[in-house]
């Protein structure tokens, strides 16, 4: 329990305060990802388990290759059951807050957990956490799905999680771990894999279903951006990727379908910094991913309005892409 070492209280307090409420709301990031997903469905299925009343609202839809995580549709999408997640929000007597740093990052859920009076329990592993009622923010754990586990299990809930929470709580581990290859892989993060694959967790049955499940439109949407539209800024080591909504539509673009492909460029020994940047409805969402010791989450803070963890962060822009370019271009000459 290392990671969990200095929050005996904290937990005892959460304990107590769980023995007083019945309905719980479980929210995560907009765009969620593997461990958006694995940690909500994780936890609400192991809290089911114990009499509770546990629901799970996403800001929007999650990449189809994580449908799978849920198969009784149980997730509410706040975008499109609205009145399903009001009400839920209005009844939750606690709120977890799963792997997000500042309400902002829930946009408009964000402003409905910001109305209730109910207490709130942050569990994240990004850089720089706002202050909730409960901090569970360990910005060195590989993914919230880590500290999820340990939580239960400091609970002394492991009993609780079935094989479905178990597969769900691997999944965020083995997505945000990209396959347990990044800086924040520790003895922890094997040894909660480990106990994890004991409680049912099959992990080739969800590297099938979270890898090899894609369309052909996607594959030859990477092969289209990496022959097409890689830019290289030289001298910098940085190289980036901008895909327009036509880009996108022409490979009929589905969430999800861009997962991964910023890692490509980083393969390259000269290329320290990859960035991918996409034109969305009213914004430009830029992903950045570093190697080493540079910070893009520093970048992201700094010029785009975002963060994230040292290694990988998000930014956003909301001007025409000739005049985000500019600003691009102009603030890498600045900062690397
Ligand atoms: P991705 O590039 O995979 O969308 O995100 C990389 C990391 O940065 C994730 O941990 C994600 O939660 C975070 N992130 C992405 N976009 C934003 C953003 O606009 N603001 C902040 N604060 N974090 C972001
Ligand atoms: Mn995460």
């Amino acid at each position: 329990m290392e990671l969990l070492r200095d929050k005996t209280e904290l937990l005892l307090a959460l304990k107590m305060h769980l023995k007083e409420v019945k309905n719980i709301a479980i929210t995560t990031h907009i765009n969620p990802d593997g461990d958006a997903i694995g940690s909500t469905m994780g936890l609400m299925l192991t809290l089911k388990s114990l009499g509770y009343n546990a629901k799970v609202i996403t800001p929007n839809a999650m990449p189809a290759f994580l449908n799978w995580l849920d198969p009784n549709n149980e997730i509410i999408n706040a975008e499109e059951q609205k009145d399903l997640f009001q009400t839920t929000i209005e009844q939750a007597e606690l709120i977890f807050c799963l792997d997000f740093n500042t309400l902002k990052r829930i946009e408009h859920v964000g402003h409905a957990v910001e109305k209730t009076t109910c207490k709130k329990v942050l569990v994240d592993h990004h850089q720089q956490p706002e202050e909730f009622d409960y901090m569970f923010a360990f910005p060195g754990a590989s993914s919230t799905c880590e500290i999820v586990f340990e939580m239960l299990k400091a609970l002394e809930w492991k009993k609780y999680i079935n094989s479905h929470a178990a597969n769900s709580l691997y999944t965020g581990l083995m997505t945000d771990t990209g396959s347990f290859r990044y800086k924040g892989t520790t003895a922890t993060t094997l040894r909660v894999a480990s106990e994890l694959v004991d409680l049912g967790a099959d992990p080739a049955a969800i590297n099938e279903r979270v890898n090899n499940a894609s369309s052909l439109n996607r594959l030859k949407l990477l092969g289209f951006s990496l022959n097409e539209k890689l830019e290289i800024i030289s001298g910098k080591g940085v190289a980036f990727i901008y895909l327009s909504k036509e880009d996108l539509a022409d490979f009929d673009y589905q969430p999800g379908d861009t997962e991964g492909l910023v890692n490509f460029p980083l393969g390259v020994d000269e290329i320290k910094v990859s960035v991918l940047i996409k034109e969305q409805d009213n914004k430009i969402k830029f992903s950045f991913r570093s190697k080493g010791d540079i910070s893009v989450n520093d970048f992201a803070r700094t010029y785009f309005d975002g963060g994230g963890h040292v290694n990988a962060a998000g930014g956003v822009s909301f001007d025409s892409w000739e005049a985000t370019k500019t600003k691009f271009l102009n603030a890498v000459n600045e900062f690397f």
